[in-house]
């Protein structure tokens, strides 16, 4: 889409006002003088996450081991309570969702149970940008079916080493592939990838497909119905805001219900038969069986509670305000950043790109420093991606207008040299 973007304060001004999510903030810990950019690697906190987390305690408190009973098992049945809340994200239906792990486990969870490789077909296709955990889980799997990685794990190059092309991907599905394992937005670059068409695809060969949705659940919308994946998973500390290593999700498409569970646990029996305390499990009729151990009640607790902002607003508005608000960013840049080495790296097109603008320089990563010292909180990719993420939730246009200002500073009074050029982890 094409946006009519002018410069100057009077006219970023005329965004805010015109914002219909602008007044949301206010429910967010925002500071007064910091510029938060980094909700793709961790949402802030809300006032709804709060409100959640200490109520769970308070139950706990007052309850005891009766919690698991108190306010009708709400706590028993906080996976399902949340999966409701989090169907209208991925339009699928809440018995296909449930809240456990993290993508590490959860993607173990999902590898145990669909790759189940014959001579004929034992390959595993993903590709060369992905996240690394995603990789250490695929690579894990293999081993324990005593496959040597090298036979098995087909990775997809990047031709430009921050996208990956659709018919790349497509031309790896051949005969001898078992399973695909993808991110929907590509952690760097931003890129979302065309989930339904790549879907499409591995289904026509037979092929078992899973995403991993760490970098668009709560930022783009996604329609499981028509995509119809056979997997997913997700985290719930980036834009679902519900805090530091918050648990995650996993989706199982219905059709699925049928197979059994790979890493099996009590929780995922059928209500009625899991304090019978059988040694055989009686897998639930649906994705609940994929449940594990008990839930962590002050880790799903805050999601609860940040979900509620995106069931009142609607995923898509949030889209359509992120959509805007980053191409915002990105005509800031193009207009004042460019002629000192930025470069937007993150595809254009609004249906190939996801929260998040990938901004590279060859000086980022003091760059980043330099930003921090200006209470602006980014975040630093190796070895030249600054990520910035003006989520739709917390973040104005002026702070995105100021926040390009401040880069140019940067650079013009050349801030950044005096930092050390010799690398501290984790920005
Ligand atoms: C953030 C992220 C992860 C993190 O995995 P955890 O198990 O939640 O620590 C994994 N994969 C991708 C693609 C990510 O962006």
């Amino acid at each position: 889409m094409r946006y009519e973007f002018k410069d100057g304060l009077e006219f970023v001004r005329s965004l805010d006002k015109s914002d219909k999510l602008f007044n949301l903030r206010n429910r967010f810990y925002l500071k007064p003088d910091e510029i938060y950019m980094d909700g793709n690697s961790l949402g802030l906190s809300s006032k709804d996450a709060e409100k959640a987390l200490l109520k769970a305690f308070d139950v706990w408190r007052k309850e005891a081991i009766k919690i698991w009973g108190a306010e009708d098992g709400y706590y028993f049945n906080l996976s399902k309570k949340i999966a409701e809340k989090l169907k209208s994200l991925i339009n699928a239906d809440a018995e296909e969702i449930v809240v456990l792990g993290s993508i590490t486990t959860n993607i173990h969870q999902a590898l145990t149970t669909f790759y189940k490789p014959t001579k004929e077909k034992y390959k595993i296709i993903v590709d060369e940008l992905n996240f690394p955990t995603d990789i250490y889980a695929a690579k894990s799997i293999i081993e324990l079916k005593g496959y040597n990685v090298g036979d098995v794990l087909v990775e997809v190059k990047s031709r430009d080493k921050r996208t990956i092309k659709e018919e790349d991907i497509i031309s790896k599905m051949t005969d001898d592939v078992a399973l695909i394992l993808l991110p929907s937005v590509l952690y760097r670059s931003a890129q979302l990838l065309d989930m339904e068409l790549i879907t499409k695809e591995a289904h026509k060969r037979g092929i078992i497909i899973g995403w991993d949705l760490a970098h668009s659940m709560g930022s783009v919308p996604h329609d499981f119905k028509k995509i119809n994946p056979d997997f997913a998973v997700w985290c719930s500390y980036k834009y679902l805001n519900a805090g530091p290593g918050a648990t995650a999700g996993m989706y199982i498409n219905k059709k699925h219900f049928n197979k059994s569970v790979g890493l099996k646990g009590w929780f995922g029996s059928k209500d009625e038969s899991q304090f019978l305390m059988s040694h055989d499990f009686d897998q639930d009729k649906d994705a609940n069986g994929w449940l594990q151990g008990t839930h962590n009640i002050f880790s799903m607790a805050p999601l609860d509670g940040a979900l509620d902002i995106f069931n009142e607003v609607g995923i898509s508005n949030i889209r359509q305000k992120s959509l805007h608000i980053t191409a915002y960013l990105m005509y800031l840049i193009d207009n004042k950043l460019t002629k000192y080495g930025y470069i937007i790296s993150n595809p254009r097109e609004d249906h190939r790109r996801g929260g998040h603008v990938c901004l590279e320089h060859e000086e980022a990563y003091r760059i980043s420093l330099a930003l921090r010292d200006n209470n602006i909180i980014p975040d630093y990719r190796e070895p030249n991606a600054i990520r910035l993420a003006p989520v739709a939730l917390y973040v104005s246009y002026e702070e995105v207008y100021h926040l390009v200002d401040i880069l140019e500073k940067i650079i013009i009074s050349k801030e950044y040299e005096k930092y050390s050029l010799n690398k501290v982890t984790v920005l």
